[in-house]
């Protein structure tokens, strides 16, 4: 099949952004719909693809321009090259997707000497030169390559010397001599001048901007946004309009609506005297609209017209870029525009309150990442802050606080009124109230999916993991940053949680607008939100796309939560019920000696006494507030390096006493002798899970007897407690089936010891290792639910560990592109996922109702959650403050999954 090469605007439409870009294709539209934009043409993707493949333009090509530019001729009643009012064009690049300041442009392509010479007798020479001047610049840059800081220093040379700021300022006499100036460093840097023949002029601007497709720059871009770098950009050439061409002239951009906030008036910039670069280069202060309707008003008025007739045409935010010469209206291009995440909520919910689109449309308009931006505090960060460190993001959030390098002073600085930042090496489970008492945590070590990531994301505070280069002494009270910064205590410093950046000194927090006021989503006409109106205004955007989401959806959101307090959060932020509860969470801080002193054998049968009264308080506190609702609570899997001390410490006390000739106590030496036994070198591969519940099955009745009595208890006082066990790290259905009887056995003894009514809790498992999901057909014939722990499955599957990956190798494989995404934080589908569909069908073929849920923290990223529904999960389950993003993404996932008759969602 023969493809387009060339495609006049006349000839084009909207939907052909693969051939024409973006920009073509909306020129074509606009063509269409007769505004007033400059005639032209567009070459296609097709001839760039050819261009790039070949090393020169297809054959056929120019014949095609040169017709084409006769017929531009002819409409324009001017010719290229030729007479005192010569037909000049723009030659600019516009690819299928947007990507802004990547490629090229070219202005005033055509003007030569000789032209110059005889349109100065009829123009104004000031005008023409300055004409000159832009193309000699752009040509320069673009065309031969000159490095943009040259021609700056060209141009600052040159109003140095005449004595004046700004090129605006330059008479025609100032104007030559830059021109001159520009020329005479082209050929001193490239050999080459402008050529005089507009022919060549435009041809080689061509060239530039097909070969642009592979600048450095515009790959990068791409392999940042996902875009292939076979798709090719496509060329517009287009009549000159003059923006500089007297008083009455100007440039500028207007969008349909606010794009900051989403106000629906429409919103812009207009530059008199200028050209369209001058507005977007943001080098000379702009006017608004409504100054603009002063100087200009037919023009202005006209604009607010066809803006309005777009974003009809659209059904979307459009921006235009325009021109007005001598007072006339001219539009350059329009696109569906960029805004905000607040602009984004505010948007789709007026335009499906206005009808334009429906409620679905509204809703794939938006996404859960701009959600989560909207979610927390961010900073308002200004130019002279300084970044000090930057690590993995791993908890989102805006935190300034003084740092402390211990939990114990951070629990005491926070009781005397003061806010902390926890800078640590790593946390362990003995670090919990630390983690409590500070507005944000700081790790050298540690991934998206260690412990310090996921207890912070659990509980909501700022969190920075995996700081490269960064040496903390806790004993000392310092840390060293990669840049040679000392840090000490008491230093303040604003860790941003969302970027993974941690500046000096005190940031200015800038509240997020809905953070908090998705807490009450029972109460959606409630006027009375938390912030000011604009904030109440993306709440309330917020929550009317929210519900259309929980009607769409076919997938529900349980939270992973501990407390009673996380679980009523969540809940009040629309969560379903609880999908995880990590048992070994209820046992950090200064609980975490109970874990060590049955693990390692003193003083057990106390320990698991107080383990137990524990846990019927902290299972009743979160049945209660999921009255009602499921509530999977997980037997302990505590990794043992967190919860067991370091062997090289209890050494180093021993022999501390020894040395100074003191009695060293036998449960020390126990203590000493039990942790070097149980020492593992890959703890994260060893006695977690079912496996530790099946060396001491003593852990397992605790928690069980716990669940079951909670849970007789409030039934008992008229609730509708909901229990579920869940059994984790399981790899056999062996170590399920002995682990499940000796929960049936519990329950059943504690049912019948109590005289309840309720029937003992149905009890599932995790499928977090390979073998478990290929095994899924066995397991289910014991496990009444599954839950997907994707954070073991994903560092099982790959062998990286979850640990420590995103601090060394993968962290250059993510740099260098090698792999698009972390496997931590997005769910790799191909392989991860590919497990989780083996498991999905055979658990199901053995077992038809299997409930199926995922847990890791995948099951809570807005650009995973769309491959658990499709499958056929039943729930995903994810921290508190993501449970309002994972609401969005499953309402979203099946109205895209769906794919009715959505229009345009770009
Ligand atoms: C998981 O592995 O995905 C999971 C939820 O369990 P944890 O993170 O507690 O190991
Ligand atoms: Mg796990």
């Amino acid at each position: 099949m023969n493809v387009s090469l060339l495609v006049p605007f006349a000839h084009g439409e909207r939907g052909m952004t693969d051939l024409l870009g973006g920009k073509g294709a909306n020129l074509a539209e606009m063509t269409r719909l007769g505004l007033p934009v400059p005639p032209g043409f567009t070459l296609t993707t097709e001839a760039c693809r050819r261009y790039l493949k070949d090393g020169h333009r297809p054959p056929g090509l120019d014949d095609q321009v040169r017709k084409a530019l006769t017929d531009l001729e002819r409409s324009t009643g001017r010719a290229f090259g030729e007479g005192d009012r010569p037909l000049l064009v723009s030659v600019r690049s516009g690819a299928k997707f947007s990507m802004p300041g990547m490629m090229e442009t070219v202005l005033d392509v055509g003007l030569t000497d000789a032209l110059v010479e005889r349109m100065v007798l009829r123009q104004d020479p000031r005008f023409v030169w300055d004409c000159y001047r832009r193309l000699v610049e752009m040509y320069g840059r673009t065309v031969l390559g000159v490095p943009s800081t040259s021609i700056d220093a060209v141009r600052a040379g040159v109003l140095a010397e005449q004595g004046v700021s700004a090129t605006a300022e330059l008479d025609v006499a100032g104007l030559r001599s830059l021109v001159a100036a520009h020329r005479r460093a082209l050929v001193a840097t490239t050999g080459l001048d402008l050529p005089q023949d507009p022919w060549e002029q435009l041809t080689s601007s061509i060239d530039a901007v097909f070969s642009s497709w592979n600048s450095i720059r515009a790959q990068v871009y791409r392999r940042h946004e996902g875009i292939s770098g076979d798709l090719g950009t496509a060329v517009t050439v287009m009549q000159m309009v003059y923006g500089n061409s007297g008083p009455h002239s100007g440039s500028g951009v207007c969008f349909s609506r606010n794009p900051a906030t989403g106000d629906p008036e429409p919103y812009g910039d207009y530059l008199p005297e200028a050209q369209g670069e001058d507005v977007v280069s943001g080098s000379q202060a702009t006017l608004s609209l409504a100054h603009m309707a002063g100087r200009e008003p037919g023009a202005h008025h006209e604009l607010l017209s066809h803006i309005s007739t777009l974003e009809k045409h659209y059904r979307d935010l459009c921006d235009v870029e325009f021109t007005v010469q001598d007072g006339t209206l001219y539009v350059l291009q329009t696109r569906v525009g960029k805004r905000s995440p607040a602009a984004a909520f505010v948007i789709a919910a007026d335009m499906a309150e206005e009808g334009l689109v429906s409620e679905d449309e509204a809703l794939v308009r938006v996404g859960g990442r701009q959600l989560e931006l909207l979610l927390h505090d961010t900073f308002e960060v200004p130019g002279g802050a300084r970044p000090l460190m930057t690590g993995l993001p791993a908890s989102p959030g805006a935190g300034v606080g003084s740092i402390v390098f211990d939990p114990h002073t951070a629990v005491a600085r926070r009781a005397a009124g003061d806010d902390v930042v926890l800078v640590r090496t790593e946390t362990s489970a003995e670090d919990l109230d630390g983690i409590l008492a500070s507005v944000a945590v700081v790790t050298a070590r540690g991934g998206l999916a260690s412990h310090a990531a996921v207890v912070a994301r659990g509980f909501g505070r700022t969190c920075v993991t995996g700081v490269a280069g960064l040496v903390v002494d806790e004993l000392a009270g310092q840390a060293v940053t990669a840049a040679g910064d000392v840090l000490r205590t008491g230093d303040v410093v604003s860790v941003d949680g969302t970027t993974g950046t941690v500046y000096a000194g005190s940031l200015a927090v800038r509240p997020g607008p809905v953070a908090g006021g998705l807490m009450t989503v029972e109460d959606a006409s409630d006027p009375e939100g938390p912030g000011n109106g604009a904030d109440q205004r993306v709440l309330a955007a917020v929550r009317r796309i929210l519900q259309h989401a929980d009607q769409r959806a076919t997938v529900k959101v349980r939270t992973n939560a501990e407390t009673a307090d996380e679980a009523a959060a969540a809940r009040a932020a629309g969560a379903t019920g609880i999908g995880l509860c990590r048992t070994e969470h209820m046992l950090l801080g200064s609980r975490r000696a109970l874990v060590e002193n049955v693990i390692l054998g003193i003083g057990a049968q106390d320990a698991l006494a107080r383990m137990e009264q524990l846990a019927v308080q902290e299972f009743t506190g979160l049945l209660r507030v999921m009255d009602g609702l499921p509530v999977v609570v997980r037997l302990l899997d505590p990794p043992l390096h967190e919860f067991l001390p370091d062997p090289e410490g209890l050494a180093v006390a021993v022999a501390l006493l020894e040395g100074a000739g003191k009695p060293v106590s036998d449960v020390l030496r126990t203590r000493l002798d039990a942790t070097r036994r149980w020492r593992e070198s890959n703890p994260m591969l060893g006695l977690r899970g079912v496996r530790l519940l099946t060396v001491h099955p003593e852990l397992v009745d605790v928690h069980v007897r716990a669940l079951v009595t909670a849970a007789h208890q409030l039934d008992a006082a008229g609730g509708n407690p909901r229990p579920e066990i869940m059994v984790p790290l399981v790899s056999d259905v062996a170590e399920l089936v002995s682990a499940r009887s000796r929960i049936v056995e519990v329950a059943v003894a504690t049912v019948l010891a109590l005289g309840s009514d309720l029937p003992t809790p149905p009890v599932g498992v995790m499928i977090e290792l390979p073998r478990a999901a290929l095994c899924a057909d066995d397991l289910a014939t014991v496990a009444e639910f599954f839950s997907f722990g994707t954070n073991d499955l994903t560092q099982t599957t790959w062998g990286m560990s979850r640990d420590d990956a995103e601090t060394g190798f993968l962290s250059t494989y993510l740099s260098d592109g090698i792999l698009p995404k972390d496997p931590f934080t997005t769910l790799d589908p191909r392989g991860v996922g590919e497990l989780i569909r083996i498991a999905v069908e055979r658990g199901r073929r053995t077992r038809p109702d299997l409930e199926l849920g995922a847990c890791g923290e995948q099951a809570g990223d807005p650009d995973s959650i769309a491959f658990f529904v499709d499958c056929g999960l039943d729930y995903v389950s994810c921290s508190p403050p993501r449970v309002p993003v994972a609401r969005l993404e499953v309402g979203r996932a099946a109205v895209l999954a769906e794919g009715t008759s959505l229009s345009d969602t770009r």
